[in-house]
């Protein structure tokens, strides 16, 4: 199995465990995969790698939105969300990426963690500051003490969105590109919402692999044939 990557001072913390599958170890996405079966191996394979159990995952249905859930014990599907939550060692939080950014946050004091999906619209709805908020109104999780991980996801040199985006985003985070459009940055539209609710600036981290530009993982824009890499997060 190869390895699965991850984001270095989060993969140093003593009660959670996280991971970014590769595309090596093919495709994690169930919708639109022309064997289903095989992208539950996948998922288990993965999972195993990591020694966490295949039965722990949960998965965020993911949808575009911003709702985050509490997870308690283990099920296959939660439908309409875009992260997840959980303070139980038996949950694995898990969700599916093409170019859209991972986004983790733990709280070694709480021993809770979560896993959220951030693509523009997620991001535009504050899918970082729910995460932030989820943790404190189910474990009483306090901002300055959260470890966040955002990515690997496409970058902002990469990520070209219309200039409608103008009115979406805060100029810092848009950058002109070809043609009119524009470059959006999303790791750091995300990195100023954890930040604008107290997380420190040193406790975040953003991985620097852009799914658009390596073929380590997968990428919508790229190649979109619906393949995707997962992340898998548990405490311990
Ligand atoms: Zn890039």
């Amino acid at each position: 199995m190869p390895a699965f990557l991850s984001i270095p001072p989060l993969a140093n913390e003593r009660w959670i465990i996280h991971g970014f599958s590769t595309a090596e170890m093919g495709s994690m996405g169930i919708t639109n995969a022309p064997d289903p079966q095989k992208v539950t191996e996948n998922r288990r394979r993965f999972a195993r790698s990591m020694h966490v159990p295949p039965e722990a995952i949960t998965v965020a249905g993911a949808v575009h939105g911003a709702e985050i859930a509490r997870v308690d014990r283990p099920v296959p599907l939660v439908r309409e969300v875009d992260g997840l939550v959980t303070d139980r060692p038996e949950v694995a939080l898990f969700a599916t990426f093409a170019d859209c950014l991972p986004l983790i946050a733990y709280d070694p004091e709480q021993r809770a963690a979560g896993l959220a999906h951030a693509g523009w619209r997620g991001t535009e709805a504050g899918i970082a500051r729910n995460l932030v908020a989820a943790l404190k109104r189910e474990y009483g999780s306090r901002a300055e003490d959260l470890r966040v991980g955002i990515g690997p996801g496409i970058c902002g040199r990469c990520y070209e969105v219309g200039p409608e985006f103008a009115e979406r985003f805060p100029t810092e985070m848009l950058r002109p590109g070809a043609d009119g459009k524009l470059l959006l940055d999303l790791a750091e539209a995300n990195r100023q919402q954890f930040l604008a609710l107290g997380v420190l600036p040193r406790r975040i981290r953003v991985h620097s692999l852009c799914t658009f530009e390596s073929d380590r993982l997968f990428s919508h824009r790229r190649l979109p044939d619906g393949s995707r890499f997962a992340a898998l997060v548990a405490v311990r």
